[in-house]
């Protein structure tokens, strides 16, 4: 990159604290916002709530004022002849003195403030001469303002420079910027050229014209993440054949009229006939299954199981805890009662002989349905004709993963990957684009909605109260202490006072205590009480977050609740409301909230929807930051567009992007060369894109 004002040292600033290596990334340097420059301010005029105003006049004087050592405040009194004002710096107040003259016109631009019931303005950016004429006489309405680190600010590297540097590119360029979207989309859509949306989004003339340069660029960005995708998708489905599942035999219709106790809900029988659909059509399935806690997913991953045991392949299914995947052994043992399917389990604690057996029956074909963690089938379990994979509760399960997954054997396995935490279409689209989705939009007949209510720590004594009301009922309890990182010690002798506390509120019930560092067998032994009903109360930490099953729990109390965020919450009060009894979920805080817990409070206690619950997480936090964002392989460093926030330029880049795909599968369309040329500059120059290919 050579640009003038652009020395070594900028050139590795540029590089270091910005990652801004070329041109393209200094174009693509987009400004975070934009001030209004059109008006000029008469100094009468203004008030000490204004947002930045300019004013042009002079300095009248200078005055200095001691403060401590070393230090000094350097304040001008400025006129433009309607009244009086200060201007004030507490730093480079001599810088200031030196270089500003008495009686010379200025342009002063800052933020007003009222100090002594004088305006001020606390170090404002000055322009005199040439750039005071430009500013005056320009068409530009509106600065935009660069984001700059601190580092760069010490060498004095401000958003002026950053200006500077597009405004000099941009003035050098010679030829228009090579457009990037095919003329046909661009007419369509009524988008601006490439070109002058680049031009405007640093240097917009008015606010219309800004927002439409900025639909434009979040479009194309969106677009080429949406093409990437599909386009992948679209290759994997040429590459792998699906095998083909086109019998429904003895072994799902025992299970389905002798074993099934309760009639399947619409939604659950819709997904079913989905997946059927998916697996007699030769293609690959790659599903994912979003379906709130307890709208019954367990049950479709098994049906589906079995019609690939009814075909003659093998299935697994996999868990993200060793607990949850007992738990699911124990489930499908007894959903499969009298009937002839070997199922087995592989975790962490299955050693020596078992492992060696399971192994065997795997390698054999003789062990049909295989229950593990993830962990485990990730390593070197070999399956005879692994046919059917279904991973639970997993938001990870990103590209990556499951292309491991395809190298279990010569053929894909078709994939259903299942989550209860809903995501939001948007984000679903752009994680998990390639996938087809599901969703169980229905909870079995007969369960009442959660009730939820916060209360502040210092009404314990009635939440006890109630607490016992509730087991006198003869229901059961959870209190979840948080944990945030199981290994802190202190954190963990926290649930230990904790328990000791509780035991001394509760004598006369017996309690449960589970978490993380316990030893898994202990673990088990103290759940299964709970699940038994030998206990009252479970003492636990997040480990029961996930798929845990006791329908007569009926309260979930959240110790600390500000310390969760949306997802984990609604997944733990997911625990409750399994039985046919009305429950509650009391989330526990300390008095003092920050804004955005009491937004998450507010949401839990108004909503049960998982969708919903998704998408307000979705826009506190931001995409980066939720879970499967990171190690999903996917473009998330997103210059421009806001997943959060551009639902539908979302769905119209998608929507544009398939049809290029349908129409030209195999990215040798000279009509869309310019399309496929640069998605491959794109993924060459971005890392995190080349991830997925
Ligand atoms: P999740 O979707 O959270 O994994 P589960 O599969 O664990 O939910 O199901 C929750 C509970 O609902 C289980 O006890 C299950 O047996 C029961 N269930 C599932 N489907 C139905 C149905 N159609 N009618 C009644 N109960 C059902
Ligand atoms: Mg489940």
């Amino acid at each position: 990159m050579y640009l003038p004002g652009v020395g070594p040292n900028r050139k590795k600033m540029l590089s270091q604290e910005l990652g801004i290596e070329t041109y393209g990334d200094l174009l693509e340097y987009y400004p975070y916002k934009y001030v209004d420059r059109s008006k000029i301010y008469k100094v009468h005029e203004l008030t000490g709530d204004m947002p930045f105003v300019q004013v042009v006049g002079h300095i009248l004087s200078f005055e200095t004022f001691d403060m401590g050592p070393r230090r000094e405040r350097v304040v001008a009194h400025f006129t433009d002849g309607t009244g009086i004002m200060d201007l004030v710096w507490f730093n480079g107040g001599k810088y200031a003195k030196q270089n500003y003259k008495i009686g010379q016109e200025y342009l002063v631009f800052g933020r007003p403030g009222v100090f002594n019931n004088r305006i001020q303005v606390q170090h404002p950016e000055m322009e005199s001469g040439e750039s005071l004429s430009s500013v005056l006489n320009s068409q530009l309405r509106m600065r935009p303002y660069y984001n700059t680190t601190e580092k760069m600010k010490k060498m004095n590297f401000t958003s002026r420079s950053v200006e500077r540097l597009v405004k000099t590119l941009l003035d050098k360029l010679k030829e228009p910027l090579p457009e990037t979207i095919t003329p046909d989309i661009l007419n369509r859509l009524h988008l601006m050229g490439r070109d002058e949306a680049m031009r405007a989004i640093h240097y917009p003339q008015d606010a219309r014209q800004l927002e439409r340069a900025r639909v434009r660029m979040k479009f194309e960005e969106l677009f080429y993440v949406q093409l990437n995708i599909l386009r992948y998708a679209s290759d994997q489905r040429r590459k792998y054949r699906g095998y083909i599942f086109n019998r429904i035999g003895d072994t799902f219709n025992t299970f389905y009229h002798q074993n099934l106790p309760f009639e399947l809900t619409n939604a659950q029988k819709r997904v079913v006939r989905e997946i059927r659909k998916d697996t007699c059509s030769g293609r690959q399935m790659n599903r994912l299954l979003q379906g709130d806690v307890g709208s019954g997913k367990t049950l479709v991953a098994l049906m589906s199981m079995l019609i690939a045991i009814d075909n003659g392949f093998q299935a697994c299914i996999m868990a993200p805890t060793e607990i949850l995947a007992e738990q699911h052994l124990a489930t499908i043992l007894d959903f499969l009662k009298g009937m002839n399917v070997r199922v087995e389990l592989l975790t962490g604690i299955v050693k020596g002989k078992k492992r060696q057996e399971v192994l065997d029956g795997l390698l054999s074909g003789e062990v049909q349905i295989l229950v593990g963690t993830h962990a485990v089938i990730e390593d070197t379990v070999q399956f005879a004709r692994l046919g059917m994979v279904v991973v639970d509760e997993q938001h990870r399960f990103g590209v990556a993963q499951r292309a491991k997954l395809w190298n279990k054997s010569e053929q894909p396995p078709h994939v259903l990957v299942m989550t209860a935490t809903p995501i939001p279409r948007t984000l679903a689209m752009t994680l998990y684009g390639d996938l087809d989705v599901s969703v169980i939009d229905e909870l079995p007949p007969g369960r009442k909605p959660v009730q939820t209510s916060h209360v502040f720590d210092n009404r314990l004594t009635s939440l006890y109260d109630g607490i016992r009301k509730q087991i006198h009922q003869g229901r059961q309890v959870y209190i979840v202490f948080p944990l945030i990182e199981e290994s802190e010690k202190s954190d963990l002798k926290n649930l230990e006072q904790g328990f000791e506390v509780l035991c001394q509120a509760f004598p006369e019930f017996r309690l449960s205590k589970v978490h993380g560092k316990m030893k898994p067998k202990e673990k088990e032994e103290e759940m299964q009480r709970f699940v038994k009903g030998e206990t009252q109360i479970l003492v636990a930490t997040t480990v029961i977050e996930v798929g845990v099953n006791v329908p007569n729990a009926s309260v979930m109390v959240i110790l600390d609740a500000q310390r969760f965020g949306l997802s984990q919450l609604h997944q733990l009060r997911g625990r409750v409301g399994r039985g046919a009894d009305q429950s509650f979920c009391i989330l526990v805080t300390s008095f003092k909230l920050s804004e955005d817990t009491r937004k998450r409070i507010d949401i839990m206690c108004e909503t049960n929807d998982g969708f919903r619950i998704a998408e307000a997480d979705l826009k506190l936090r931001g995409p980066g930051d939720l879970e499967g964002t990171q190690q999903s392989g996917m473009a998330f460093d997103l210059k421009i567009a806001d997943i959060a926030r551009d639902g539908q330029l979302v769905q119209m880049a998608r929507d544009e992007a398939q049809k290029i795909i349908d129409e030209d599968p195999t990215c040798q369309s000279a009509q869309y060369q310019l399309l496929w040329n640069r998605l491959k500059e794109i993924k060459k120059t971005n890392i995190n894109w080349a991830a997925i290919s």
